[in-house]
């Protein structure tokens, strides 16, 4: 019965991918094969599941969502991560973007995920669904709990950050945490509607900004983004 399960999700698993590549939305070997890998289903509350390989948003509790698989493979498209890659990720959520991002960066030479969590219960599940999805490669992604609009100095520089909530400005804590030659993705503007902003620091410390798609995150609540509604 179980195995049945597997292969029907396997299934769905590729005709979402097929349809993000006929749409132009995968256009990288490293992004398909990380989202062929990948189990989304782990990543969706249970009750769920049969639901994984919709091309939508899902809630995960405390108000927050798993994004919807087109903006999880165009954030990453956009971020180009690669191997060898040191990432920080701001809004773990439900571990899906991490996993995917820890498939294509812990390829030879080993990279590293970083992602930061600020409700604790959602870390918590996180890093089981992370561990029950990836098995021994959850070891190249580590979760940690924390206001990350404030970044996570101690292991910064980066070489790619993500943040997948919504900030009002780019926080600048994460720009000096960013590595001369990296690549930030983060969506900003009000707390309804953003634009996906790409940010360059070049090797000489000089910062591009590049304005994408519009898109609709949750806040980035914290010091350096939105504060608590509640
Ligand atoms: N990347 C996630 C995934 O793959 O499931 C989806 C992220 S969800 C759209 C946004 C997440 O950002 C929520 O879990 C929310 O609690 C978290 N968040 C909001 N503000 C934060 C902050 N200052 N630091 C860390 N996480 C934050």
């Amino acid at each position: 019965m179980k195995i049945g399960f597997r292969k029907k999700f396997e299934e769905h698993r590729k005709l979402l991918v097929e349809m993000l590549k006929r749409e132009g939305v995968i256009r990288s070997k490293e992004v398909e094969d990380a989202m062929l890998a990948v189990p989304r289903e782990v990543f969706v509350p249970p009750q769920l599941a049969d639901r994984a390989y919709e091309d939508y948003p899902l809630p995960i509790g405390f108000g927050q969502t798993i994004s919807a698989p087109h903006m999880v493979a165009l954030m990453t498209e956009e971020l180009a991560p690669r191997p060898g890659d040191k990432v920080l990720e701001i809004g773990t959520g439900s571990g899906y973007q991490a996993a995917v991002l820890a498939h294509i960066v812990s390829k030879e030479p080993e990279g590293h995920v970083y992602t930061v969590e600020r409700i604790p219960q959602l870390a918590h599940r996180a890093k089981r669904n992370l561990i029950h999805a990836l098995g021994d490669l959850s070891s190249s992604v580590t979760v940690y709990i924390g206001d990350g609009s404030e970044g996570l100095p101690h292991f910064s520089p980066y070489d790619k950050i993500i943040v997948t909530a919504a900030a009002p400005s780019v926080p600048k804590p994460l720009v000096d945490q960013l590595a001369p030659g990296g690549r930030m993705v983060i969506p900003v503007g009000t707390r309804w509607s953003q634009v996906l902003v790409t940010i360059e620091k070049h090797p000489d410390g000089r910062i591009e900004t590049k304005y994408g798609i519009a898109c609709i995150f949750v806040p980035l609540i914290g010091r350096h983004g939105w504060s608590d509604p509640t």
